[in-house]
């Protein structure tokens, strides 16, 4: 079967075997057949450390060996260590080892082994071809309840080109329905943001402000565009030290920053749940955000697609 490497050369399609060894225990892996693998800002990154001994792909949704399609939450937690047992395993000890695509095998690839656990029930209306998101929407609903999004807040997502992670936590406070402005200078961006209900363009200060970029600028323009006493959620992956970062509007106004990492349990059970039934709710979001599909051998392209300056947000892969 092939699947998506990245070796010293960069990233190519591979010839591999499915690799069993994954697994904990006999009995706890379904075989899922991907039909939709998409490329997130941590791949990239991944991808500049060079060689990588795994196979990629953590967003990623496809079919059981009965033909159910089905979406992932591509973690592998223990089960048993203090942070399993209080429900908390996205602290699980195994750290990002469990991470499926990220310290493991991953789903870039024509099939996978995932534990049972993994496997979240598609909703009526939700296409498997779009189920990638799942995981990235659940990031991003996550770091919402973190930063306890009320429904009476304005909120501001700044950097909203890079895979149009930022994107979908403010798809996510139109959800809750809050006001989402956007502040980003890409059209195509600004475009696919009005098409999921928020305003291309920003006006005062926001009670939250949502940073989808990464970098030095565009959180110091998040710290702007924070109202005193407002937070900043940082949703985007942050791997480079930062030489210049300005802590003193943060200071000044004393803003709450909030990380937002993982996806996990609530109350109202997981974060990968609720993302699945938003987008069957909402396709206009899985519409907007994925611009790109490509079949799993040009795997190459498409994550250059994904560096270069040429308009994208989401781009799948498709085995
Ligand atoms: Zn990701
Ligand atoms: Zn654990």
């Amino acid at each position: 079967m092939q699947g998506v490497r990245c070796s010293s050369h960069g990233i190519h399609t591979a010839t591999l075997t499915p690799d069993a060894s994954d697994l904990h225990g006999p009995g706890d892996g379904v075989r899922i057949r991907t039909q939709s693998a998409s490329i997130c800002q941590t791949d990239i990154n991944l991808a500049n450390f060079g060689e990588l001994p795994f196979t990629m792909g953590h967003e990623f949704a496809g079919v059981l060996d009965d033909g159910t399609p089905v979406g992932i939450e591509p973690i592998a937690p223990c089960g048993t260590c203090q942070y399993c047992a209080k429900n908390d395993y996205h602290f699980c000890e195994r750290g990002h080892a469990m991470v499926i695509g990220i310290g493991r095998n991953g789903g870039m690839a024509e099939e996978v082994l995932v534990p049972e656990r993994s496997i979240v029930p598609l909703p009526t209306g939700l296409d498997v071809r779009d189920a990638c998101l799942i995981e990235p929407l659940a990031v991003n609903l996550h770091a919402l309840d973190l930063a306890r999004l009320r429904g009476d807040q304005r909120v501001c997502v700044v950097g909203a080109n890079m895979t149009g992670f930022g994107l979908l936590g403010g798809a996510g406070a139109v959800y809750r329905g809050c006001e989402v402005a956007v502040e980003e200078e890409a059209a195509h961006a600004l475009e696919a943001a009005e098409r999921m209900g928020m305003k291309s363009s920003p006006e005062g200060l926001y009670d939250l402000v949502i940073e989808g970029d990464g970098s030095e600028e565009s959180i110091a323009r998040a710290a702007e565009r924070a109202a005193p006493g407002g937070t900043v959620l940082m949703v985007a992956g942050y791997y480079t030290e930062f030489k210049n970062f300005k802590v003193l509007p943060f200071m000044a106004k004393e803003l709450t920053v909030i990380w937002g990492t993982y996806y996990g349990h609530h109350s109202t059970g997981r974060d990968a749940d609720s993302a699945a039934m938003m987008l069957a709710q909402q396709p206009a979001i899985a519409d907007s955000i994925i611009t790109h599909r490509f079949p799993l051998e040009a795997a190459p392209e498409a994550f250059e697609l994904v560096r270069s300056d040429t308009p994208s947000l989401k781009v799948v892969l498709e085995p």
